[in-house]
Protein backbone atom coordinates (compact mmCIF):
# COMPACT_ATOMS: atom_id res chain seq x y z
CA UNK A 1 0.00 0.00 0.00
CA UNK A 2 2.40 2.33 0.90
CA UNK A 3 4.87 1.53 -2.21
CA UNK A 4 1.56 2.53 -4.44
CA UNK A 5 0.60 5.68 -2.55
CA UNK A 6 4.44 6.81 -2.67
CA UNK A 7 4.87 6.07 -6.38
CA UNK A 8 3.68 9.82 -6.69
CA UNK A 9 7.05 10.72 -5.84
CA UNK A 10 10.27 8.80 -8.03
CA UNK A 11 12.47 10.04 -4.77
CA UNK A 12 10.65 8.18 -2.63
CA UNK A 13 9.93 5.74 -4.38
CA UNK A 14 13.61 5.30 -4.57
CA UNK A 15 14.07 5.55 -0.89
CA UNK A 16 11.40 2.87 0.30
CA UNK A 17 13.77 0.52 -2.77
CA UNK A 18 16.69 1.57 -0.11
CA UNK A 19 18.62 3.55 -2.95
CA UNK A 20 20.80 6.45 -2.31
CA UNK A 21 19.10 9.59 -2.60
CA UNK A 22 21.09 12.33 -4.60
CA UNK A 23 20.24 16.26 -4.29
CA UNK A 24 17.47 16.64 -6.49
CA UNK A 25 15.94 13.63 -4.78
CA UNK A 26 16.33 15.44 -1.54
CA UNK A 27 15.08 18.72 -2.91
CA UNK A 28 12.48 16.73 -3.77
CA UNK A 29 11.30 15.04 -1.17
CA UNK A 30 11.87 18.69 0.24
CA UNK A 31 8.62 20.20 -1.77
CA UNK A 32 6.70 16.93 -1.67
CA UNK A 33 3.59 17.50 0.06
CA UNK A 34 1.61 14.93 1.34
CA UNK A 35 3.39 14.82 5.40
CA UNK A 36 1.52 11.59 5.90
CA UNK A 37 3.60 9.43 3.01
CA UNK A 38 6.99 10.81 3.45
CA UNK A 39 6.46 10.20 7.34
CA UNK A 40 5.05 7.21 6.93
CA UNK A 41 8.08 5.99 4.26
CA UNK A 42 10.58 7.38 6.62
CA UNK A 43 8.85 5.18 9.55
CA UNK A 44 9.36 1.93 7.51
CA UNK A 45 12.69 2.92 7.24
CA UNK A 46 13.17 3.33 10.91
CA UNK A 47 11.64 -0.01 11.57
CA UNK A 48 14.10 -1.58 8.68
CA UNK A 49 17.12 -0.41 10.32
CA UNK A 50 16.73 0.46 13.65
CA UNK A 51 13.64 -1.72 15.15
CA UNK A 52 11.41 -0.49 18.00
CA UNK A 53 14.04 1.23 20.82
CA UNK A 54 14.24 4.65 21.11
CA UNK A 55 17.46 5.27 23.16
CA UNK A 56 18.29 8.52 25.37
CA UNK A 57 21.57 9.14 27.65
CA UNK A 58 21.90 10.51 31.14
CA UNK A 59 23.17 13.83 30.31
CA UNK A 60 25.13 16.23 32.01
CA UNK A 61 25.40 19.18 30.05
CA UNK A 62 27.81 22.31 31.05
CA UNK A 63 28.90 25.28 29.57
CA UNK A 64 32.48 26.29 30.47
CA UNK A 65 32.09 30.26 29.56
CA UNK A 66 29.50 32.12 27.22
CA UNK A 67 32.42 34.58 26.03
CA UNK A 68 32.87 33.80 22.76
CA UNK A 69 35.51 35.42 20.05
CA UNK A 70 32.51 35.26 17.52
CA UNK A 71 29.03 36.71 17.43
CA UNK A 72 27.15 34.62 14.87
CA UNK A 73 23.63 35.69 14.42
CA UNK A 74 21.21 32.93 15.35
CA UNK A 75 23.16 32.47 18.82
CA UNK A 76 21.78 34.11 22.30
CA UNK A 77 24.41 32.37 24.62
CA UNK A 78 27.47 35.06 23.83
CA UNK A 79 28.83 37.61 25.82
CA UNK A 80 31.97 39.96 24.87
CA UNK A 81 33.50 39.13 28.23
CA UNK A 82 32.53 42.95 30.14
CA UNK A 83 28.94 41.95 30.77
CA UNK A 84 27.64 41.34 34.37
CA UNK A 85 26.53 37.82 33.13
CA UNK A 86 29.55 36.45 31.35
CA UNK A 87 31.29 33.91 33.22
CA UNK A 88 33.89 31.31 32.91
CA UNK A 89 34.11 28.63 35.52
CA UNK A 90 37.20 27.61 37.36
CA UNK A 91 38.96 24.13 37.96
CA UNK A 92 36.67 24.09 41.13
CA UNK A 93 33.80 25.02 39.91
CA UNK A 94 34.18 22.23 37.38
CA UNK A 95 34.40 19.72 39.84
CA UNK A 96 31.84 21.04 41.72
CA UNK A 97 29.83 20.98 38.54
CA UNK A 98 30.86 17.49 37.71
CA UNK A 99 30.00 16.33 41.36
CA UNK A 100 26.41 17.31 40.39
CA UNK A 101 26.59 15.53 37.47
CA UNK A 102 27.26 12.36 39.07
CA UNK A 103 24.55 12.99 41.73
CA UNK A 104 22.02 13.00 38.57
CA UNK A 105 22.79 9.89 37.66
CA UNK A 106 24.55 11.06 34.25
CA UNK A 107 26.91 8.43 32.31
CA UNK A 108 28.97 11.81 30.07
CA UNK A 109 29.07 15.19 30.35
CA UNK A 110 28.95 17.49 27.35
CA UNK A 111 30.58 20.42 27.68
CA UNK A 112 30.56 23.20 25.29
CA UNK A 113 32.03 26.71 25.75
CA UNK A 114 32.32 30.10 23.66
CA UNK A 115 35.32 30.94 21.27
CA UNK A 116 37.44 32.40 24.61
CA UNK A 117 40.02 34.53 23.57
CA UNK A 118 42.18 33.79 26.48
CA UNK A 119 42.15 30.42 27.59
CA UNK A 120 44.88 28.12 26.00
CA UNK A 121 45.20 24.91 25.82
CA UNK A 122 46.40 24.10 28.80
CA UNK A 123 42.97 25.58 30.60
CA UNK A 124 41.30 22.51 29.19
CA UNK A 125 43.77 19.76 29.61
CA UNK A 126 43.18 20.53 33.32
CA UNK A 127 39.52 20.32 32.96
CA UNK A 128 39.81 17.13 31.57
CA UNK A 129 42.45 15.72 33.61
CA UNK A 130 39.99 17.29 36.84
CA UNK A 131 36.73 15.18 35.83
CA UNK A 132 39.16 12.02 34.81
CA UNK A 133 41.01 12.20 38.54
CA UNK A 134 37.48 12.07 40.70
CA UNK A 135 34.92 10.30 37.85
CA UNK A 136 37.12 8.05 35.40
CA UNK A 137 34.09 6.41 34.33
CA UNK A 138 32.05 9.49 33.11
CA UNK A 139 32.49 9.97 29.17
CA UNK A 140 33.88 13.20 28.23
CA UNK A 141 32.10 14.68 25.56
CA UNK A 142 33.89 17.94 25.08
CA UNK A 143 34.28 20.69 22.64
CA UNK A 144 32.50 21.23 19.21
CA UNK A 145 35.12 20.60 16.12
CA UNK A 146 34.27 24.67 15.98
CA UNK A 147 35.55 25.31 19.37
CA UNK A 148 38.57 22.78 18.33
CA UNK A 149 39.38 25.01 14.78
CA UNK A 150 39.42 28.16 17.16
CA UNK A 151 41.88 26.82 19.51
CA UNK A 152 43.98 25.51 16.78
CA UNK A 153 44.43 29.21 15.30
CA UNK A 154 44.73 31.10 18.60
CA UNK A 155 47.66 28.73 19.92
CA UNK A 156 49.06 28.54 16.67
CA UNK A 157 48.82 24.73 17.43
CA UNK A 158 47.83 21.88 14.51
CA UNK A 159 44.23 20.74 14.77
CA UNK A 160 46.32 17.12 15.57
CA UNK A 161 48.44 17.95 18.18
CA UNK A 162 45.02 19.82 19.72
CA UNK A 163 43.12 16.55 19.61
CA UNK A 164 45.39 14.19 20.59
CA UNK A 165 46.81 16.40 23.72
CA UNK A 166 43.16 16.54 24.63
CA UNK A 167 42.81 12.74 24.15
CA UNK A 168 45.77 11.90 26.83
CA UNK A 169 43.93 14.20 29.60
CA UNK A 170 40.82 12.26 29.28
CA UNK A 171 38.57 13.81 26.15
CA UNK A 172 36.34 10.48 24.96
CA UNK A 173 34.39 11.91 22.72
CA UNK A 174 32.76 14.79 20.84
CA UNK A 175 29.44 16.55 20.48
CA UNK A 176 27.91 17.52 17.11
CA UNK A 177 27.58 21.33 17.46
CA UNK A 178 29.11 24.38 15.46
CA UNK A 179 28.26 21.96 12.06
CA UNK A 180 24.96 24.65 11.82
CA UNK A 181 24.45 24.22 7.71
CA UNK A 182 27.59 23.70 6.15
CA UNK A 183 26.82 25.37 2.99
CA UNK A 184 28.19 28.84 2.62
CA UNK A 185 25.31 30.45 0.90
CA UNK A 186 23.51 29.66 4.33
CA UNK A 187 26.37 29.73 6.71
CA UNK A 188 27.74 32.90 5.86
CA UNK A 189 23.98 34.27 6.99
CA UNK A 190 23.54 32.89 10.46
CA UNK A 191 27.46 32.73 11.77
CA UNK A 192 30.03 35.58 12.27
CA UNK A 193 33.67 34.39 13.28
CA UNK A 194 32.98 30.99 13.22
CA UNK A 195 34.87 28.15 10.85
CA UNK A 196 33.66 27.15 7.47
CA UNK A 197 31.10 24.16 6.90
CA UNK A 198 34.41 22.76 5.16
CA UNK A 199 36.76 23.46 8.47
CA UNK A 200 34.51 22.26 9.91
CA UNK A 201 34.35 18.63 8.47
CA UNK A 202 37.97 18.75 8.17
CA UNK A 203 38.60 19.09 11.77
CA UNK A 204 36.20 16.23 12.60
CA UNK A 205 37.61 14.14 10.17
CA UNK A 206 40.94 14.36 12.24
CA UNK A 207 38.88 13.75 15.27
CA UNK A 208 37.64 10.72 13.81
CA UNK A 209 40.99 9.39 12.15
CA UNK A 210 42.18 9.65 16.08
CA UNK A 211 39.24 7.40 17.43
CA UNK A 212 37.57 10.02 19.30
CA UNK A 213 33.26 9.83 17.74
CA UNK A 214 31.61 12.62 17.66
CA UNK A 215 27.69 13.37 17.15
CA UNK A 216 26.75 15.79 13.68
CA UNK A 217 24.04 18.83 14.38
CA UNK A 218 22.19 20.33 11.28
CA UNK A 219 20.38 23.91 12.39
CA UNK A 220 17.45 24.51 10.36
CA UNK A 221 14.25 26.58 10.60
CA UNK A 222 16.06 30.21 9.66
CA UNK A 223 17.00 31.41 6.36
CA UNK A 224 17.79 28.48 4.52
CA UNK A 225 16.39 26.82 1.37
CA UNK A 226 15.59 23.18 1.15
CA UNK A 227 18.73 22.58 -1.16
CA UNK A 228 20.64 23.77 2.00
CA UNK A 229 19.08 20.92 4.45
CA UNK A 230 20.37 18.85 1.76
CA UNK A 231 23.25 19.55 0.77
CA UNK A 232 23.82 19.43 4.66
CA UNK A 233 23.06 15.41 5.09
CA UNK A 234 24.59 14.30 1.80
CA UNK A 235 28.38 15.76 3.48
CA UNK A 236 27.27 13.97 6.31
CA UNK A 237 27.19 11.08 4.52
CA UNK A 238 29.72 11.15 2.74
CA UNK A 239 32.24 11.57 5.53
CA UNK A 240 30.16 8.51 7.19
CA UNK A 241 31.18 6.51 4.37
CA UNK A 242 34.99 7.59 5.13
CA UNK A 243 35.07 7.39 8.68
CA UNK A 244 32.12 5.95 10.17
CA UNK A 245 32.73 8.48 13.17
CA UNK A 246 29.82 9.81 13.91
CA UNK A 247 27.29 8.25 16.31
CA UNK A 248 23.91 10.20 15.57
CA UNK A 249 22.42 13.78 13.58
CA UNK A 250 20.98 15.75 15.68
CA UNK A 251 18.64 18.43 13.34
CA UNK A 252 18.15 21.33 15.50
CA UNK A 253 15.25 23.55 15.40
CA UNK A 254 16.42 27.15 15.25
CA UNK A 255 15.68 28.96 18.63
CA UNK A 256 14.57 32.52 17.83
CA UNK A 257 14.49 34.38 20.72
CA UNK A 258 17.16 36.66 21.98
CA UNK A 259 19.14 36.13 18.65
CA UNK A 260 20.41 38.93 16.02
CA UNK A 261 18.17 37.04 13.12
CA UNK A 262 15.47 37.81 15.18
CA UNK A 263 16.32 41.31 16.26
CA UNK A 264 17.66 42.59 12.82
CA UNK A 265 14.16 41.11 11.25
CA UNK A 266 15.79 38.42 9.31
CA UNK A 267 13.84 35.56 10.59
CA UNK A 268 10.30 36.64 12.50
CA UNK A 269 8.96 33.35 13.38
CA UNK A 270 10.30 29.79 14.34
CA UNK A 271 9.66 26.90 10.99
CA UNK A 272 6.76 25.32 11.65
CA UNK A 273 5.80 21.73 13.27
CA UNK A 274 5.34 20.18 9.47
CA UNK A 275 8.50 21.55 8.40
CA UNK A 276 10.59 20.30 11.86
CA UNK A 277 8.64 16.70 10.91
CA UNK A 278 9.99 16.92 7.05
CA UNK A 279 13.82 17.78 8.03
CA UNK A 280 13.06 14.42 10.43
CA UNK A 281 11.83 12.20 7.87
CA UNK A 282 14.54 13.69 5.52
CA UNK A 283 17.14 12.81 7.33
CA UNK A 284 16.74 9.18 7.71
CA UNK A 285 15.83 8.54 4.30
CA UNK A 286 18.90 10.22 3.42
CA UNK A 287 21.35 9.17 5.51
CA UNK A 288 19.77 5.31 5.10
CA UNK A 289 21.92 2.87 5.68
CA UNK A 290 25.12 4.83 6.46
CA UNK A 291 23.99 6.60 9.94
CA UNK A 292 21.48 4.74 11.13
CA UNK A 293 20.43 7.26 14.76
CA UNK A 294 18.31 10.37 14.08
CA UNK A 295 17.82 12.18 16.95
CA UNK A 296 14.97 14.39 18.03
CA UNK A 297 16.11 17.26 20.01
CA UNK A 298 12.82 17.50 22.59
CA UNK A 299 14.31 20.37 24.39
CA UNK A 300 13.99 22.28 21.08
CA UNK A 301 10.75 21.01 20.10
CA UNK A 302 8.91 20.08 23.25
CA UNK A 303 8.07 16.62 24.25
CA UNK A 304 4.79 15.92 22.51
CA UNK A 305 6.24 16.99 19.08
CA UNK A 306 9.07 15.12 19.66
CA UNK A 307 7.07 12.40 20.39
CA UNK A 308 5.43 12.68 16.61
CA UNK A 309 9.45 13.36 15.30
CA UNK A 310 10.01 9.48 16.62
CA UNK A 311 6.93 8.26 14.53
CA UNK A 312 8.50 9.94 11.42
CA UNK A 313 11.98 8.86 11.49
CA UNK A 314 13.59 9.73 14.42
CA UNK A 315 14.80 7.23 17.10
CA UNK A 316 17.11 8.90 19.89
CA UNK A 317 15.81 11.78 22.34
CA UNK A 318 19.55 12.57 22.98
CA UNK A 319 19.23 12.96 26.28
CA UNK A 320 17.96 14.29 29.81
CA UNK A 321 20.32 17.83 29.27
CA UNK A 322 20.32 18.25 32.94
CA UNK A 323 21.74 22.03 33.18
CA UNK A 324 21.21 22.99 29.54
CA UNK A 325 22.08 26.48 29.18
CA UNK A 326 22.18 27.99 25.50
CA UNK A 327 18.49 26.89 24.85
CA UNK A 328 17.51 28.17 27.83
CA UNK A 329 19.07 31.53 26.81
CA UNK A 330 16.65 31.63 23.84
CA UNK A 331 13.70 31.28 26.15
CA UNK A 332 13.39 27.05 26.08
CA UNK A 333 12.55 25.19 29.15
CA UNK A 334 15.68 22.19 30.04
CA UNK A 335 15.95 19.09 31.88
CA UNK A 336 14.42 16.46 32.02
CA UNK A 337 14.43 13.26 34.10
CA UNK A 338 15.37 9.47 32.51
CA UNK A 339 11.46 8.13 33.85
CA UNK A 340 9.68 11.27 31.99
CA UNK A 341 11.83 10.18 28.79
CA UNK A 342 10.89 6.49 29.25
CA UNK A 343 7.08 7.79 29.57
CA UNK A 344 6.98 9.40 26.51
CA UNK A 345 8.42 6.65 24.27
CA UNK A 346 6.58 4.43 26.16
CA UNK A 347 3.41 6.54 25.47
CA UNK A 348 4.03 6.08 21.59
CA UNK A 349 4.27 2.22 21.77
CA UNK A 350 8.15 2.42 21.49
CA UNK A 351 10.46 0.71 23.78
CA UNK A 352 12.94 3.00 26.04
CA UNK A 353 16.15 2.43 26.41
CA UNK A 354 18.61 4.42 28.64
CA UNK A 355 22.20 4.12 26.31
CA UNK A 356 25.36 5.09 26.56
CA UNK A 357 27.39 7.61 24.76
CA UNK A 358 28.52 5.07 22.16
CA UNK A 359 24.87 3.46 21.77
CA UNK A 360 25.54 0.57 24.03
CA UNK A 361 22.79 0.12 26.19
CA UNK A 362 22.55 0.79 30.09
CA UNK A 363 19.29 -0.03 31.28
CA UNK A 364 15.94 -1.13 29.78
CA UNK A 365 12.42 0.52 31.20
S1 LIG B 1 27.17 30.05 18.27
FE1 LIG B 1 29.05 29.52 19.40
S2 LIG B 1 30.65 30.56 18.23
FE2 LIG B 1 28.73 31.55 17.61
S3 LIG B 1 28.49 33.30 19.01
FE3 LIG B 1 27.38 31.55 19.93
S4 LIG B 1 28.86 30.66 21.37
FE4 LIG B 1 30.03 31.94 19.91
Amino acid sequence: MLEKLASQSQALDRALAGEELSLKDGVEIMEYDNLHILGAAADLARRRLVGESVTFAASYYMNYTNVCAASCQMCAFYRKGGEEDAYTLTPTQIEARVADAKRMGATEVHIVGGFHPDLQLDYYEEMMRTIKKEHPELNIKAFTAAEIFFLSKLTKTSVKEILTRLKEAGLDSMPGGGAELFHPDARNQIVRGKCTGQEWLDTIEQAHNLGIKSNVTMLYGHIEKPEHVVDHLIKVRELQKRTGGFLTIIPLKFSLDNTELEKGGNVSQECSSVYDIKVIALSRLMLAGVLDNISVYWVALGKKLAQVALANGGNDLVGTAFSEEIYRAAGKPTGSSLDELAGMVKEIGRIPIQRNTHFGTVRTF
